[in-house]
């Protein structure tokens, strides 16, 4: 249940100098960079750990609905954080993590058109028929991920489970805002080969030999 979970009223009042204080302007109290990456569900957080140095210039934040889970990505990338003191990337400090609900509340989260991508990687599937309706994907999610993407920005969807995939695929299909992106956008976008081996679940699915199935959508513009 996540009746005690925290949200800011409104993306003006998220302190994000905590997440990322890196990028953070003590002199004008304010931030350098704004979240323009969101990873939803991000599990223990390898897709943001190698999206990082990929993305120096670009905040990444995952956000994760177990409370362990959630605790132990901060403490991955804290250790991660001070292992990497004196290299020239950014360090992890353009990566963090934070306890949510994604299906809840975003837009408190986030500015309207914010995102650059939001990534839905191995989401649950949620197998039963009474159960969709608990699936991450859905015409009214789908509205609110459109209202904090940009106008080009891009979901990305990964799965190993045919028919959450078809699922999605239907959904993005029909919503009005996005545009199905083909192989060609597939077989050149860094992110899309890096959501498929840097993620824990990708990793397993790979152990076990199993399918991925892909698609992206680009945000189009209002009608
Ligand atoms: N993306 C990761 C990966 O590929 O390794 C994790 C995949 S795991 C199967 C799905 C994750 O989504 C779980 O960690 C779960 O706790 C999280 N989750 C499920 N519903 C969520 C929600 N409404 N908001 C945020 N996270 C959620």
């Amino acid at each position: 249940s996540d009746h005690r979970l925290e949200y800011p009223i409104s993306p003006n009042h998220m302190d994000w100098s905590k997440f990322y204080p890196y990028y953070y302007d003590e002199i004008n109290n304010k931030m350098n960079k704004q979240v323009t990456i969101a990873d939803i569900g991000c599990g223990f957080g390898g897709l943001m750990v190698d999206l990082s140095p990929e993305f120096p210039n670009n905040l990444i934040l995952g956000m994760e609905i177990r409370v362990q889970v959630t605790n132990y990505v901060e403490d991955r990338i804290i250790a991660l954080r001070q292992q990497n003191l004196n290299n020239d990337s950014t360090n992890y400090q353009n990566i963090n993590v934070i306890r949510g609900n994604a299906m809840k509340f975003l837009p408190n989260f986030f500015q309207k058109s914010q995102l650059e991508k939001i990534f839905f990687c191995f989401p649950d599937p949620h197998f039963k028929q009474r159960k969709h309706k608990a699936r991450i994907v859905t015409n009214t999610l789908l509205s609110e991920y459109a209202y904090v993407l940009k106008e080009g920005g891009i979901i990305y969807t990964i799965t190993d489970v045919l028919d959450l995939h078809e699922w999605m695929v239907k959904h993005l299909d029909q919503h009005p805002l996005f545009e199905r992106l083909d192989e060609v956008f597939e077989k050149n976008d860094k992110c899309v080969e890096i959501m498929t081996y840097s993620t824990e679940e990708g990793k397993k699915v790979e152990r076990n030999k199993g399918q991925k199935y892909i698609k992206c959508y680009k945000r189009l513009p209002n009608p």
